[in-house]
C-alpha cells in the first residue's frame, strides 16, 4: 500500500534520512523504532507531505506521491496522529473528534463514524461532553488516536503515541492499538517503546542516524542480539 525508495530528507541544509526503504502492506502493523533523533518523526512527516524529499520516491496505492501537498496527501487517506496529541483544548471531546472527520469522504459518514469510533473508546465515549483540556495525559491520547481514526484513513500513522505516559496507561495505549489491528487497519507506527511497539506489531524498520539499519519481522527483531543489547537493555 505504502512504498518509500530510497528516501533522502531533512530541514532546510540540514539532512536527516538517508537512503530511507520501507512498504506497508495492506492490513499491516509496521513500526519503526530507533532512538532519540534517529529520523523517525522526519519520516513520518515526509510521508504526510509536510517535509518534501530530496530524493526519492514516496508510492500509495501504486501512485507516486512524492512532492504532494499535506491536504491532498490526506484526502488520499494517509492520517498522522502526532507526537504531543495536539487536541483543541477548549473544546469538547466530541467536537475534537468531529474536527478529525474534515477529510474528504470521512464528512458525509461522520455521525456513523463517531459511533464506530466511540465503540472502540469506551472511556471517551464517558468523556465526550468534557473539555478536553480536562482528561488526564492517557485520555488525551485516547482522544487524539480516535480523531485520527475519524478521518476513515486507509494508512493511519502514530508518532510515539506512548511518549510521556505512565506504564500503565501505555500499556492501554496498546491494547487499543491491538483493538485496530484486530479490524484489519493498515497502521505504521514510530516508537521508543521498542518492547511495546514489536510486541504489538507484524514487522519492524530500525532506524539508526536516518538510515535503515536492520528490517524483520517484528517477532524476529524481539529476539535479535543488537535490538536487545542497544533498545531492551537485555
Ligand atoms: P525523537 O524520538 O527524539 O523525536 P526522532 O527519531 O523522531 O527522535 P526526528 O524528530 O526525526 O527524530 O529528528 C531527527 C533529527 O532532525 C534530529 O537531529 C533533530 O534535531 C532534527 N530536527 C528535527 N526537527 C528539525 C527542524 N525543524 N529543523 C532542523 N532540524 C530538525
Amino acid at each position: 500500500m505504502l512504498e518509500l525508495r530510497d528516501i533522502d530528507a531533512g530541514y532546510g541544509p540540514t539532512s536527516i534520512l538517508h537512503g530511507v526503504s520501507l512498504t506497508v502492506e495492506a492490513g499491516e502493523v509496521v513500526t519503526i523504532v530507533g532512538g532519540n533523533g534517529a529520523g523517525k518523526t522526519t519520516t513520518l512527516r515526509t510521508i504526510a507531505g509536510l517535509i518534501k524529499p530530496t530524493k526519492g520516491a514516496i508510492l500509495f496505492e501504486g501512485e507516486d506521491i512524492t512532492g504532494l501537498a499535506a491536504h491532498e496527501v490526506v484526502d488520499l487517506g494517509i492520517t498522522l496522529i502526532p507526537e504531543g496529541r495536539q487536541l483543541f483544548p477548549d473544546m469538547t471531546v466530541r467536537e475534537n473528534l468531529l474536527m478529525g472527520a474534515y477529510r474528504k469522504g470521512a464528512r458525509a459518514s461522520q455521525k456513523q463514524t463517531l459511533e464506530e469510533v466511540l465503540d472502540l473508546f469506551p472511556r471517551v465515549r464517558e468523556r465526550s461532553e468534557q473539555q478536553a483540556s480536562s482528561l488526564s495525559g492517557g485520555e488525551q491520547q485516547m482522544v487524539a488516536i480516535a480523531r485520527g481514526m475519524m478521518a476513515k484513513p486507509k494508512l493511519l500513522m502514530f508518532d510515539e503515541p506512548s511518549l510521556g505516559l505512565a506504564p500503565i496507561i501505555v500499556s492501554q495505549v496498546f491494547d487499543v492499538i491491538a483493538r485496530i489491528k484486530a479490524t484489519g487497519a493498515t497502521v505504521l507506527i514510530v516508537e521508543q517503546n521498542v518492547f511495546h511497539t514489536l510486541k504489538a506489531a507484524h514487522r519492524g524498520y530500525v532506524l539508526e542516524n536516518g538510515e535503515v539499519v536492520l528490517s524483520d519481522r517484528a517477532d524476529a527483531l524481539l529476539t535479535n542480539d543488537h535490538i536487545r543489547q542497544a533498545y531492551l537493555g537485555i
